[in-house]
């Protein structure tokens, strides 16, 4: 048992200042800023998270979702999900972002989850949130009883000999391949981040998940204008239709020139340690005839580095299949 503070700042000042008296902003973490609570609650109910204070920002003004001048759109770092993928803008020029939005949890869920609370959801590995097992992401240096054990869900791109984990969310994949931009105030100001540089590749410090310091409060994303008539989908494979994580899972976002495609934006998700971009497959798509052939050499060159868990081997076909069955929808979308 562990008590806890409950606290709720009427400025992000206020909010800023009391998370960055926290050792850390990553695993261990004592002062934890608190949105949906559909990750942060379920955790502490696990002893997983023991935060001393939590930080309401419910109460904060960062749930627009609005214009920016450069034709692109800002997202509010308490945008519940639901309203996310139900805006206009996000439907008509965002579509991917939408359908990867709508293939994650319930909505009930998705009324309660927020844009910050998503890019921070932790692993759904199953020794991470038990804490009666070793888990070098939840208590560095105790092992990783994944690499031998229950890997089936786990990661096969991005691993470390210290953590496998996957990282479980739908919404980053969409905003890996429209190169969003994570916003962040922190106590020494603000900064921007590139999506592709926010989350952490697990290495020998795999409690340390992304770039975040004590004290950084997100405050928004921002996605760059659309491109003109791009093609997009996110396709998400699992083991039942709905209310369950990605076995794998692929954003495409296609610039066409006629029967060739210009450009390419390709993540994917249920396979990586973290939201998986792919130059690889970005690179063996531009410029080449939108068909089976080129869609095959860009699923090999995506998962040329995959290397299987003792459970996983499958997840590797299925990732293939999956980017090139996403690319002939987008290319007919
Ligand atoms: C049963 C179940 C099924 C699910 N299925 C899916 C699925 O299929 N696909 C999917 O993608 N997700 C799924 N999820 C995960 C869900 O999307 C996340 O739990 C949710 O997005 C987290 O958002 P939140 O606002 O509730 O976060 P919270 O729980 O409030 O916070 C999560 C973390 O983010 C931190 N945080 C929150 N806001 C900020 C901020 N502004 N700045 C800094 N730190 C912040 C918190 O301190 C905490 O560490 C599922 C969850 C559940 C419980
Ligand atoms: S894969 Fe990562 S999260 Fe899972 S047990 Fe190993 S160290 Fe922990």
């Amino acid at each position: 048992m562990h008590s806890f503070e409950f606290i709720r700042p009427e400025d992000s000042a206020k909010a800023i200042s009391t998370a960055a008296q926290a050792k850390t902003a990553q695993q261990g973490a004592d002062v934890r800023f608190i949105a949906g609570g559909t990750t942060l609650v379920d955790l502490m109910k696990l002893n997983v998270e023991t935060p001393a204070r939590v930080v309401d920002i419910n109460r904060l003004p960062l749930d627009k979702i609005e214009a920016t001048t450069d034709g692109g759109l800002k997202i509010g770092a308490t945008a519940r999900n639901s309203d996310l993928a139900h805006h206009p803008t996000v439907q008509k020029d965002y579509p991917v972002l939408s359908q990867a939005l709508l293939a994650g949890a319930s909505g009930q869920l998705r009324n309660m989850a927020t844009t910050a609370g998503n890019l921070l959801q932790r692993t759904r590995c199953m020794y991470f949130r038990d804490t009666a097992m070793p888990c070098n992401k939840r208590e560095p240096g105790t092992g990783c009883p994944a690499i031998t054990g229950a890997n089936r869900m786990l990661a096969v791109l991005g691993t470390s000999d210290h953590c496998i984990a996957t990282n479980p969310s739908d919404m980053c994949v969409a905003m890996a391949a429209l190169e969003a931009t994570i916003h962040v105030q922190g106590p020494k100001g603000t900064r921007a981040i590139a999506f592709g540089d926010f989350h952490l590749l697990p290495g020998n410090t795999p409690n340390r998940e992304t770039v975040l310091e004590p004290g950084d409060l997100v405050t928004h994303v921002t996605l760059p204008p659309p491109k003109a008539g791009s093609k997009q989908v996110y396709l998400k494979l699992r083991d039942r239709a709905s209310y369950e994580f990605a076995l794998a899972s692929a954003a495409v976002v296609l610039t066409m020139a006629g029967g060739n495609i210009s450009q390419a934006r390709i993540a994917l998700g249920g396979v990586g340690t973290k939201p998986w971009r792919s130059p690889e497959a970005e690179a063996a798509l531009a410029g080449k005839p939108a068909n089976a052939a080129t869609f095959g050499k860009a699923a090999d060159a995506a998962l040329r580095n995959a290397k299987p868990q003792s459970e996983n081997k499958f997840k590797i076909e299925l990732a293939k299949r999956c980017l090139i069955h996403a690319l002939q929808m987008a290319v007919k979308a």
